[in-house]
Protein backbone atom coordinates (compact mmCIF):
# COMPACT_ATOMS: atom_id res chain seq x y z
CA UNK A 1 0.00 0.00 0.00
CA UNK A 2 1.44 3.49 -0.97
CA UNK A 3 1.61 6.24 1.20
CA UNK A 4 -2.02 8.85 1.53
CA UNK A 5 -0.16 11.87 2.35
CA UNK A 6 2.80 14.19 0.57
CA UNK A 7 4.86 14.23 3.10
CA UNK A 8 6.36 17.49 2.46
CA UNK A 9 3.33 19.44 2.55
CA UNK A 10 2.80 18.61 6.00
CA UNK A 11 4.63 19.60 8.99
CA UNK A 12 5.81 17.19 11.42
CA UNK A 13 3.17 17.88 14.48
CA UNK A 14 0.50 16.60 11.81
CA UNK A 15 2.53 14.14 10.16
CA UNK A 16 2.81 11.99 13.86
CA UNK A 17 -0.51 11.93 14.05
CA UNK A 18 -1.44 11.20 10.26
CA UNK A 19 1.06 9.33 8.51
CA UNK A 20 -0.05 6.13 7.53
CA UNK A 21 -1.23 3.72 4.86
CA UNK A 22 -4.70 3.90 3.68
CA UNK A 23 -7.88 3.41 5.34
CA UNK A 24 -9.08 0.33 4.58
CA UNK A 25 -13.10 0.02 3.21
CA UNK A 26 -14.12 0.65 6.22
CA UNK A 27 -13.19 4.22 6.79
CA UNK A 28 -11.84 3.52 10.49
CA UNK A 29 -10.15 6.57 11.59
CA UNK A 30 -7.84 4.80 13.99
CA UNK A 31 -5.31 3.03 12.16
CA UNK A 32 -6.71 -0.74 11.98
CA UNK A 33 -4.66 -3.63 13.49
CA UNK A 34 -4.37 -6.58 10.57
CA UNK A 35 -3.33 -9.48 12.39
CA UNK A 36 -2.61 -11.83 9.05
CA UNK A 37 0.23 -14.22 8.06
CA UNK A 38 -0.83 -14.35 4.85
CA UNK A 39 -2.48 -12.41 1.98
CA UNK A 40 -5.17 -13.19 -0.90
CA UNK A 41 -2.95 -12.35 -4.04
CA UNK A 42 -5.13 -11.17 -7.07
CA UNK A 43 -4.46 -13.63 -9.79
CA UNK A 44 -0.92 -16.25 -9.99
CA UNK A 45 -0.12 -12.83 -12.36
CA UNK A 46 0.01 -10.24 -9.84
CA UNK A 47 1.37 -12.53 -7.37
CA UNK A 48 4.49 -13.66 -9.08
CA UNK A 49 4.77 -9.56 -9.62
CA UNK A 50 4.84 -8.74 -6.43
CA UNK A 51 7.26 -11.81 -5.51
CA UNK A 52 9.48 -10.31 -7.54
CA UNK A 53 9.03 -6.84 -6.50
CA UNK A 54 7.71 -5.05 -9.82
CA UNK A 55 4.25 -4.10 -8.30
CA UNK A 56 3.70 -3.08 -4.80
CA UNK A 57 1.32 -5.41 -2.52
CA UNK A 58 2.02 -7.73 0.41
CA UNK A 59 2.88 -11.30 0.17
CA UNK A 60 3.76 -13.07 3.38
CA UNK A 61 3.85 -11.63 7.27
CA UNK A 62 7.67 -12.11 7.40
CA UNK A 63 7.96 -9.45 4.77
CA UNK A 64 5.92 -6.77 5.08
CA UNK A 65 2.47 -6.18 7.08
CA UNK A 66 -0.09 -2.83 6.22
CA UNK A 67 0.16 -1.99 10.22
CA UNK A 68 4.00 -2.44 10.39
CA UNK A 69 3.79 0.26 7.25
CA UNK A 70 2.07 2.24 8.76
CA UNK A 71 4.30 2.52 11.57
CA UNK A 72 7.56 3.14 9.49
CA UNK A 73 6.16 5.42 7.20
CA UNK A 74 5.65 7.77 10.02
CA UNK A 75 8.42 7.35 11.34
CA UNK A 76 10.43 7.62 8.47
CA UNK A 77 8.17 11.33 8.20
CA UNK A 78 9.35 12.12 11.53
CA UNK A 79 12.84 11.40 10.79
CA UNK A 80 12.97 13.43 7.66
CA UNK A 81 14.10 9.77 6.18
CA UNK A 82 13.16 8.46 2.94
CA UNK A 83 11.74 5.06 4.36
CA UNK A 84 12.27 3.09 7.21
CA UNK A 85 12.32 -0.51 7.74
CA UNK A 86 11.34 -2.20 11.26
CA UNK A 87 12.36 -4.96 13.33
CA UNK A 88 11.16 -7.09 16.22
CA UNK A 89 13.74 -4.75 18.63
CA UNK A 90 16.03 -2.63 19.04
CA UNK A 91 19.05 -5.41 19.09
CA UNK A 92 17.82 -7.08 15.46
CA UNK A 93 17.70 -3.61 13.85
CA UNK A 94 21.27 -3.42 14.77
CA UNK A 95 22.05 -7.04 13.45
CA UNK A 96 19.69 -6.08 10.64
CA UNK A 97 22.35 -3.02 9.74
CA UNK A 98 25.30 -4.85 10.33
CA UNK A 99 24.28 -8.06 8.22
CA UNK A 100 23.40 -5.40 5.33
CA UNK A 101 25.81 -3.30 5.34
CA UNK A 102 29.11 -5.38 6.63
CA UNK A 103 30.58 -8.63 5.28
CA UNK A 104 34.12 -10.43 6.89
CA UNK A 105 37.01 -8.53 7.00
CA UNK A 106 35.29 -5.27 7.18
CA UNK A 107 35.67 -2.53 9.76
CA UNK A 108 33.08 -0.35 12.11
CA UNK A 109 34.14 2.06 14.60
CA UNK A 110 31.96 2.60 17.56
CA UNK A 111 31.90 4.65 20.79
CA UNK A 112 33.16 2.50 23.86
CA UNK A 113 30.24 4.04 25.76
CA UNK A 114 27.15 2.42 23.79
CA UNK A 115 24.83 0.51 25.24
CA UNK A 116 26.38 -2.79 26.68
CA UNK A 117 24.43 -5.14 24.22
CA UNK A 118 25.80 -3.37 20.85
CA UNK A 119 29.16 -3.48 22.31
CA UNK A 120 28.89 -7.14 22.79
CA UNK A 121 27.10 -7.61 19.52
CA UNK A 122 29.50 -5.81 17.34
CA UNK A 123 32.76 -6.18 19.46
CA UNK A 124 32.08 -9.97 19.85
CA UNK A 125 28.98 -11.82 18.25
CA UNK A 126 30.10 -10.37 15.12
CA UNK A 127 33.61 -10.59 15.32
CA UNK A 128 33.31 -14.33 15.00
CA UNK A 129 32.22 -13.72 11.55
CA UNK A 130 35.30 -11.90 10.76
CA UNK A 131 33.87 -8.45 11.41
CA UNK A 132 36.51 -6.07 13.02
CA UNK A 133 35.46 -3.37 15.36
CA UNK A 134 36.99 -0.31 17.15
CA UNK A 135 35.66 1.74 19.94
CA UNK A 136 36.91 4.51 20.75
CA UNK A 137 36.21 7.62 23.39
CA UNK A 138 32.77 9.37 22.44
CA UNK A 139 33.55 13.00 22.54
CA UNK A 140 36.36 12.91 20.82
CA UNK A 141 36.10 13.45 17.48
CA UNK A 142 40.22 12.88 16.34
CA UNK A 143 39.63 9.59 17.60
CA UNK A 144 36.89 9.03 15.45
CA UNK A 145 39.24 9.88 12.44
CA UNK A 146 42.28 8.12 13.87
CA UNK A 147 40.24 4.99 14.29
CA UNK A 148 39.04 4.73 10.25
CA UNK A 149 41.39 2.28 7.87
CA UNK A 150 41.09 1.51 4.57
CA UNK A 151 38.24 -1.39 5.26
CA UNK A 152 36.21 1.01 7.52
CA UNK A 153 32.53 0.32 5.99
CA UNK A 154 30.36 2.38 9.58
CA UNK A 155 30.80 4.28 12.26
CA UNK A 156 27.92 4.00 14.71
CA UNK A 157 27.19 6.65 17.52
CA UNK A 158 24.75 6.82 20.02
CA UNK A 159 24.46 10.19 21.46
CA UNK A 160 23.26 11.43 23.98
CA UNK A 161 24.74 7.90 25.47
CA UNK A 162 23.88 5.67 28.29
CA UNK A 163 23.94 6.37 31.42
CA UNK A 164 26.43 9.28 31.56
CA UNK A 165 25.00 11.26 28.76
CA UNK A 166 27.86 12.04 26.78
CA UNK A 167 26.91 14.24 23.71
CA UNK A 168 29.27 13.41 20.19
CA UNK A 169 28.70 15.76 17.33
CA UNK A 170 26.96 14.30 14.76
CA UNK A 171 27.55 16.30 11.37
CA UNK A 172 31.81 16.10 12.44
CA UNK A 173 31.06 12.30 12.49
CA UNK A 174 29.34 12.22 9.41
CA UNK A 175 31.83 14.39 7.61
CA UNK A 176 34.62 11.60 8.34
CA UNK A 177 32.31 9.00 7.81
CA UNK A 178 32.02 10.49 3.84
CA UNK A 179 35.67 11.67 3.69
CA UNK A 180 36.38 7.76 3.53
CA UNK A 181 33.39 6.43 2.21
CA UNK A 182 32.23 5.12 5.25
CA UNK A 183 28.61 5.52 6.22
CA UNK A 184 27.10 6.82 9.55
CA UNK A 185 24.44 5.43 11.46
CA UNK A 186 23.22 6.93 14.98
CA UNK A 187 20.55 5.64 17.64
CA UNK A 188 18.84 7.94 17.82
CA UNK A 189 16.84 6.29 21.16
CA UNK A 190 17.31 8.75 23.85
CA UNK A 191 16.88 12.23 21.95
CA UNK A 192 14.39 10.43 19.56
CA UNK A 193 13.01 12.76 16.62
CA UNK A 194 11.18 15.29 18.56
CA UNK A 195 14.39 16.57 19.70
CA UNK A 196 16.83 15.22 17.37
CA UNK A 197 17.12 14.72 13.92
CA UNK A 198 20.55 12.82 12.65
CA UNK A 199 19.63 12.68 8.85
CA UNK A 200 19.60 16.46 9.07
CA UNK A 201 22.92 16.82 10.42
CA UNK A 202 24.31 14.03 7.59
CA UNK A 203 23.83 10.95 9.35
CA UNK A 204 22.57 8.36 6.54
CA UNK A 205 20.97 5.78 8.86
CA UNK A 206 18.86 6.16 12.17
CA UNK A 207 18.63 3.40 14.62
CA UNK A 208 15.52 2.75 17.27
CA UNK A 209 14.63 0.69 19.94
CA UNK A 210 11.25 1.89 19.43
CA UNK A 211 10.43 -0.20 23.20
CA UNK A 212 11.79 3.13 24.56
CA UNK A 213 10.57 6.75 23.95
CA UNK A 214 8.12 5.47 20.54
CA UNK A 215 5.77 3.20 22.52
CA UNK A 216 6.47 5.59 25.59
CA UNK A 217 4.24 3.58 27.72
CA UNK A 218 6.65 0.40 28.44
CA UNK A 219 4.34 -1.93 26.89
CA UNK A 220 6.34 -3.72 23.59
CA UNK A 221 10.14 -4.75 22.06
CA UNK A 222 10.19 -2.76 18.53
CA UNK A 223 13.20 -1.41 16.27
CA UNK A 224 13.74 0.49 13.23
CA UNK A 225 16.17 1.53 10.73
CA UNK A 226 15.96 5.06 8.97
CA UNK A 227 17.84 5.56 5.52
CA UNK A 228 17.42 6.14 1.97
CA UNK A 229 14.57 4.45 -0.21
CA UNK A 230 18.01 2.75 -1.35
CA UNK A 231 19.43 1.85 1.80
CA UNK A 232 15.94 0.32 2.78
CA UNK A 233 15.00 -1.80 0.14
CA UNK A 234 18.06 -3.16 -1.35
CA UNK A 235 20.03 -3.31 1.45
CA UNK A 236 17.82 -3.95 4.77
CA UNK A 237 14.83 -5.85 3.26
CA UNK A 238 16.65 -8.63 2.08
CA UNK A 239 17.87 -9.61 5.44
CA UNK A 240 14.31 -8.74 6.57
CA UNK A 241 13.47 -11.27 4.27
CA UNK A 242 15.99 -13.86 4.60
CA UNK A 243 16.46 -13.88 8.41
CA UNK A 244 13.32 -12.64 9.83
CA UNK A 245 13.44 -10.14 12.89
CA UNK A 246 9.73 -8.99 11.72
CA UNK A 247 8.16 -6.80 14.04
CA UNK A 248 4.33 -8.02 15.12
CA UNK A 249 1.39 -6.08 13.61
CA UNK A 250 0.45 -5.30 17.44
CA UNK A 251 3.86 -3.73 18.55
CA UNK A 252 3.57 -2.11 15.50
CA UNK A 253 0.21 -1.10 15.93
CA UNK A 254 1.18 0.18 19.63
CA UNK A 255 4.17 2.02 18.53
CA UNK A 256 2.07 4.04 15.36
CA UNK A 257 -0.07 4.76 18.05
CA UNK A 258 2.63 6.14 20.51
CA UNK A 259 3.99 8.07 17.77
CA UNK A 260 1.32 10.83 18.19
CA UNK A 261 2.26 11.77 21.14
CA UNK A 262 5.72 11.64 21.04
CA UNK A 263 6.41 14.88 20.85
CA UNK A 264 4.66 16.65 23.67
CA UNK A 265 5.58 13.01 25.89
CA UNK A 266 9.37 14.18 25.46
CA UNK A 267 8.49 17.89 25.91
CA UNK A 268 7.37 17.40 29.47
CA UNK A 269 9.38 14.60 30.56
CA UNK A 270 12.18 16.48 29.85
CA UNK A 271 11.07 19.70 31.60
CA UNK A 272 11.06 17.46 34.24
CA UNK A 273 14.22 16.11 33.79
CA UNK A 274 16.04 19.67 34.07
CA UNK A 275 14.05 20.41 37.03
CA UNK A 276 15.25 17.24 38.96
CA UNK A 277 18.45 17.72 37.76
CA UNK A 278 18.66 21.39 39.05
CA UNK A 279 16.97 20.45 42.60
CA UNK A 280 19.87 17.21 42.55
CA UNK A 281 22.79 19.14 41.78
CA UNK A 282 21.96 21.09 45.05
CA UNK A 283 21.58 18.25 46.89
CA UNK A 284 24.25 17.68 49.72
CA UNK A 285 24.66 13.96 49.83
CA UNK A 286 24.68 14.20 45.81
CA UNK A 287 28.07 14.44 44.53
CA UNK A 288 27.87 14.78 40.69
CA UNK A 289 25.02 15.38 37.88
CA UNK A 290 25.24 14.00 34.31
CA UNK A 291 22.55 16.29 32.14
CA UNK A 292 23.29 17.12 29.04
CA UNK A 293 20.48 20.95 29.92
CA UNK A 294 22.82 21.63 32.53
CA UNK A 295 25.58 23.73 31.70
CA UNK A 296 28.10 22.26 34.26
CA UNK A 297 27.51 19.30 31.40
CA UNK A 298 30.95 19.40 29.57
CA UNK A 299 29.20 19.25 25.90
CA UNK A 300 25.98 21.45 27.11
CA UNK A 301 26.56 24.03 24.02
CA UNK A 302 26.51 21.08 21.53
CA UNK A 303 23.78 19.02 22.99
CA UNK A 304 21.44 22.62 23.25
CA UNK A 305 22.37 23.13 19.39
CA UNK A 306 22.05 19.26 18.34
CA UNK A 307 18.99 18.70 20.76
CA UNK A 308 16.43 21.20 19.96
CA UNK A 309 17.57 23.29 23.28
CA UNK A 310 16.67 20.11 25.36
CA UNK A 311 18.49 18.33 27.57
CA UNK A 312 15.70 15.39 27.18
CA UNK A 313 14.93 12.78 29.47
CA UNK A 314 17.45 10.59 31.26
CA UNK A 315 19.72 12.06 33.79
CA UNK A 316 22.26 10.19 36.06
CA UNK A 317 23.43 11.22 39.30
CA UNK A 318 26.71 9.98 41.88
CA UNK A 319 25.73 9.75 45.77
CA UNK A 320 28.40 11.18 47.79
CA UNK A 321 30.86 8.49 49.09
CA UNK A 322 34.37 7.76 50.45
CA UNK A 323 35.10 4.64 48.75
CA UNK A 324 33.20 2.73 46.00
CA UNK A 325 31.67 -0.10 48.32
CA UNK A 326 30.31 2.96 50.52
CA UNK A 327 28.73 4.09 47.28
CA UNK A 328 27.71 0.83 46.01
CA UNK A 329 25.49 0.84 49.72
CA UNK A 330 24.42 4.21 49.36
CA UNK A 331 23.65 4.08 45.92
CA UNK A 332 21.26 0.63 46.60
CA UNK A 333 19.58 2.75 49.71
CA UNK A 334 18.59 5.17 47.50
CA UNK A 335 16.96 2.35 45.33
CA UNK A 336 15.49 0.47 48.15
CA UNK A 337 13.96 2.85 49.72
CA UNK A 338 11.64 3.99 46.79
CA UNK A 339 8.26 4.06 46.96
CA UNK A 340 6.73 5.51 44.23
CA UNK A 341 9.26 5.25 41.62
CA UNK A 342 10.39 1.79 40.09
CA UNK A 343 13.80 0.07 39.98
CA UNK A 344 13.79 -0.92 36.56
CA UNK A 345 16.54 -1.20 34.07
CA UNK A 346 14.13 0.04 31.23
CA UNK A 347 13.76 3.72 30.08
CA UNK A 348 11.09 5.45 28.18
CA UNK A 349 8.03 4.89 29.80
CA UNK A 350 5.76 7.49 31.53
CA UNK A 351 6.70 6.28 34.72
CA UNK A 352 10.12 7.25 36.39
CA UNK A 353 12.36 4.31 36.07
CA UNK A 354 15.90 4.11 38.18
CA UNK A 355 18.50 1.82 38.02
CA UNK A 356 22.12 1.17 39.37
CA UNK A 357 24.37 0.82 36.29
CA UNK A 358 27.37 -0.84 37.65
CA UNK A 359 25.45 -3.85 38.54
CA UNK A 360 23.20 -4.49 36.00
CA UNK A 361 23.44 -2.66 32.77
CA UNK A 362 27.21 -2.72 32.44
CA UNK A 363 27.69 -5.41 35.67
CA UNK A 364 29.28 -7.82 32.43
CA UNK A 365 31.84 -5.41 31.90
CA UNK A 366 35.34 -5.33 33.58
CA UNK A 367 35.70 -2.74 36.55
CA UNK A 368 38.63 -1.44 33.62
CA UNK A 369 35.99 -0.95 30.89
CA UNK A 370 33.48 0.06 33.76
CA UNK A 371 35.75 2.81 34.85
CA UNK A 372 36.67 3.90 31.13
CA UNK A 373 32.61 4.49 30.42
CA UNK A 374 32.70 6.64 33.63
CA UNK A 375 29.65 3.72 35.32
CA UNK A 376 30.96 4.22 38.76
CA UNK A 377 29.66 2.36 42.22
CA UNK A 378 27.31 5.20 43.25
CA UNK A 379 26.09 6.06 39.79
CA UNK A 380 22.47 6.30 40.26
CA UNK A 381 20.18 6.58 36.28
CA UNK A 382 16.67 8.04 36.31
CA UNK A 383 15.05 8.07 33.40
CA UNK A 384 12.06 10.51 34.10
CA UNK A 385 8.50 9.91 33.62
CA UNK A 386 5.63 11.96 33.99
CA UNK A 387 4.56 12.30 37.48
CA UNK A 388 4.66 15.69 39.49
CA UNK A 389 8.08 16.73 40.19
CA UNK A 390 7.38 17.20 43.61
CA UNK A 391 6.40 13.48 44.07
CA UNK A 392 9.37 12.65 42.18
CA UNK A 393 12.03 14.93 44.53
CA UNK A 394 10.17 13.52 47.74
CA UNK A 395 10.63 9.29 46.94
CA UNK A 396 14.38 10.21 46.04
CA UNK A 397 14.83 12.55 48.91
CA UNK A 398 13.99 9.93 51.45
CA UNK A 399 16.57 7.97 50.76
CA UNK A 400 19.13 10.60 49.97
CA UNK A 401 18.36 12.33 52.98
CA UNK A 402 18.58 9.24 55.50
CA UNK A 403 22.43 8.21 54.10
C1 LIG B 1 17.32 -0.31 24.75
C2 LIG B 1 18.34 0.21 23.83
C3 LIG B 1 18.75 -0.54 22.72
C4 LIG B 1 18.23 -1.91 22.43
O1 LIG B 1 16.87 -1.94 22.19
P1 LIG B 1 15.92 -3.20 22.52
O2 LIG B 1 14.60 -2.77 22.01
O3 LIG B 1 16.00 -3.44 24.00
O4 LIG B 1 16.49 -4.37 21.77
C5 LIG B 1 19.70 0.04 21.88
N1 LIG B 1 20.21 1.26 22.13
C6 LIG B 1 19.85 1.99 23.21
C7 LIG B 1 20.46 3.32 23.43
C8 LIG B 1 18.91 1.49 24.10
O5 LIG B 1 18.57 2.22 25.18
Amino acid sequence: MTAKLITDKLHRDTLAVRQAVERSQYGENSEALFLTSGYVQPSAEASARRFAGDEDGFTYGRYGNPTVASFEQRLAALEGAEAAISTASGMSAILMMCMGLLKAGDHVICSHSMFGSTIKLIGSDLAKFGVQSSFVPQTDATAWKAAIRPNTKLLFAETPTNPMTDVCDIRALADIAHASGALLAVDNCFATPALQRPMALGADIVMHSGTKYLDGQGRVMAGALCASHDLVTQTFLPVLKSAGMTLAPFNAWVVLKGLETLDIRMQAQSARALALAQWLQEHPAVARVHYPGLPSHPQHALAMAQQSNCGGAVLSFEVKAADADVARQRAFHVLDTLQTLSLSTNLGDTKTLLAHPASTSHGRLTPAQREIAGVSQGLIRVAVGLEHIADIQADLDRGLFSL
